[in-house]
């Protein structure tokens, strides 16, 4: 016979399929705020760390898939370390922002899922970061060339961006790394 939480998950959807991506116990979380009161990003977010997971609970698969705070969220890991109940939190950010990907869900920050895209492209192609080909691919797609042009003067005359990419021999390593993404992508 089920227990009340198999019953709860097998009527929602959203909960399972977050639960079984993350392999993180969600319905043990008991509201105590702690992820919360921790978070260092929780006065930018829509919805704080411990809402995001009451409203998976409760299957509110298109408010948290469209919500700001699944991209503002830095992956710094100090909610998973905080849960008393040990719910890697961060994990789960993660699995939304693949479920809003999959799902085709316009990002609540739309210009961080781009900035994720050409960073990783950036490392893909160059074999680490080089700010000035991540900065004007970024700005390519936003066509927003103007913001932050002063900060990236005062950058680029102390020296923090380097006109070439420094050079490294690693290409057909990083290739590799990324092949089984790229074949994940293709299957999704
Ligand atoms: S991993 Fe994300 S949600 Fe958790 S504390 Fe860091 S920024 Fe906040
Ligand atoms: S710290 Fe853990 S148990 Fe507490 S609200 Fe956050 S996720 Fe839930």
């Amino acid at each position: 016979m089920d227990t009340t939480v198999q019953v709860i998950q097998k009527e929602n959807s959203f909960l399972s399929e977050v639960a079984q991506a993350s392999g993180e116990k969600i319905q043990a979380c008991f509201q105590c705020q702690k992820c919360s009161a921790g978070c260092p990003i929780a006065y930018a977010m829509d919805i704080l760390p411990n809402q995001v997971l009451r409203h998976i609970q409760y299957g509110h698969r298109e408010k948290i898939l469209s919500s700001k705070t699944i991209w503002i969220c830095a992956s710094c890991y100090t909610c998973s370390v905080r849960c008393p109940n040990e719910i890697d939190i961060a994990k789960i950010m993660d699995v939304l922002r693949s479920l809003a990907i999959r799902s085709g869900i316009e990002a609540g920050e739309k210009d961080v899922p781009l900035f994720h895209s050409v960073f990783l492209n950036t490392i893909k192609s160059k074999g680490r970061i080089h700010e000035l080909s991540l900065i004007l691919g970024f700005k390519s797609k936003t066509r927003d060339f103007f913001k932050d042009a002063g900060l990236g003067w005062k950058m680029f005359r102390k020296g923090k961006i380097k006109l070439l990419p420094s050079r490294w021999g690693g290409g057909k390593e990083i290739q590799e790394i990324f092949k089984p993404v790229e074949r994940f992508q293709k299957k999704t």
